[in-house]
């Protein structure tokens, strides 16, 4: 499923493509997704360039020109690509925006739990963002201190804390793992049995493990493509995920996968022992 770094990935992949073209005409296949969404809501796009993508934590927009623009969630299996309009869509697309010059950006969505959500106005769209907290690429120092001191006030466990896109935006179940894994914190955690130091480490740990994520263009752990159809780098460099039973990259002990919250969590038990910790 893609998370903050997939969709950075996708976003900046298309910004050659994307930026400065006109929508000339859209598309869409009827099938439900997880917002209905009708043709006529794309009209205000069309006639007008797109003058910016942007992205908070796993949603992405698109801004034309005059404040209109769509929200895009991937969901689990969704993916933005730009293609050839002549080339037959994919199986499972679900909306296309015809480009001046001749491409499509094409909604690719076979599980359907993603969604294009269009919009008239910047005010429009800041709404739709209105659950999503502050995104872990782009955290400044105040941001960075308002998510340790949430951390360090909520009973939840570290690993559902880490999953709550309000309060920290980008972070899904690969890179929680590799986050609680870097920080050397159990999963089973709780939020208030962190002290300062182990809650400041466990942000910069996110903020590293994306960070890295970025710069190897995503996880293709399943369906994730970028705008070009391309297959990012980052599985190789993963810490636990998905490594059940492989070695600790740094301590030789087996790598385990435990459920939690009816999802895969991985981690070290030697590196990551449950005792809390203060520092
Ligand atoms: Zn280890």
């Amino acid at each position: 499923m893609p998370e903050g770094p997939e969709v950075e990935t996708t976003r900046t992949s298309l910004l050659p493509a994307l930026l400065g073209r006109v929508v000339v005409g859209a598309w869409i296949s009827g099938k439900r997704m997880r917002a209905p969404l009708r043709c006529a809501q794309l009209q205000p796009l069309v006639g007008r360039a797109v003058v910016a993508l942007g992205r908070r934590g796993k949603a992405l927009w698109i801004d034309v020109e005059g404040g209109a623009g769509v929200l895009v969630r991937l969901g689990m299996t969704g993916r933005l690509v730009v293609e050839a309009g002549e080339a037959r869509r994919a199986p499972h697309t679900h909306v296309a925006l015809a480009l001046m010059g001749g491409h499509e950006l094409r909604f690719v969505d076979a599980r359907r739990f993603g969604s294009v959500v269009p919009y008239r106005a910047p005010a429009a769209r800041d709404a739709l963002l209105a659950d999503v907290g502050p995104d872990v690429l782009t955290l400044d120092d105040a941001g960075r201190r308002a998510v340790v001191d949430a951390l360090r006030a909520t009973e939840r466990t570290l690993k559902d804390a880490l999953l709550d896109q309000r309060l920290l935006a980008g972070v899904g179940n690969i890179y929680a793992s590799e986050a609680l894994f870097r920080a050397r914190l159990s999963p089973y955690l709780r939020g208030r049995q962190l002290g300062a130091a182990a809650a400041a480490r466990l942000v910069a740990a996110a903020e590293a493990t994306l960070a890295d994520a970025v710069r190897h263009r995503g996880t293709s752990f399943s369906d994730y493509v970028d705008g070009r159809g391309e297959q990012g780098d980052n599985l190789a460099y993963l810490y636990v995920f998905a490594r059940e039973g492989e070695p600790c990259r740094v301590c030789g002990a087996a790598v385990r996968r435990r459920t939690q919250g009816q999802r895969s969590t991985y981690l070290c038990p030697a590196c990551q022992p449950r005792a809390p910790r203060l520092r």
